[in-house]
């Protein structure tokens, strides 16, 4: 069997955290390294690596706890506004191999810049490169 995550290993209560939302099936604490005040990180209580490898219930029960405490987070620190992010895949900058999405609070003139800063480059794509790539992933 492998090593249990951290993340695991929090909802087995080896690993102190601040908790803010627990149910049957997921659970929410503030981010040890936090990249704002408030930064929370909401997590499926089994572990599975990648969001495509989320049971559909465990989806539906993120989800719904995003959508649950996103106003919680944002009016707990007086904040302006939300990124809600998932780094799903190392190449993603995925760190802990445990799904969670993060919800880190923004401010007014915070310094920090929106999601599209967060791939390289922005690819220069043709209208049939666009038509053919929109088209496989309507298929699958
Ligand atoms: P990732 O890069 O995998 O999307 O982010 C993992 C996040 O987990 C990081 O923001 C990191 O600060 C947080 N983290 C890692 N270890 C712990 C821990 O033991 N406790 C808590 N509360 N957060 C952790």
């Amino acid at each position: 069997m492998s090593e249990p995550t951290i993340f695991e290993q929090i909802v087995a209560g080896d690993i102190p955290a601040r908790v803010v939302y627990e149910t049957d099936t997921t659970i929410a604490f503030l981010d040890a390294n936090p990249l704002a005040p408030g930064h929370t990180l909401v997590v499926p209580k089994e572990a599975h690596e990648r969001l495509r490898d989320l049971p559909d219930e465990a989806a539906a029960d993120l989800w719904a706890a995003v959508d649950e405490l996103t106003p919680r987070v944002e009016d707990a620190v007086d904040a302006d506004g939300l990124t809600v992010g998932v780094n799903d895949g190392a190449a993603a900058g995925q760190e802990v191999p445990h799904v969670h999405v993060h919800l880190v609070p923004r401010f007014d003139g915070d310094g920090g810049g929106p999601i599209h800063g967060v791939a390289g480059g922005r690819p220069d794509l043709s209208d049939g490169e666009l038509d053919d790539i929109a088209g496989r992933i309507e298929r699958d």
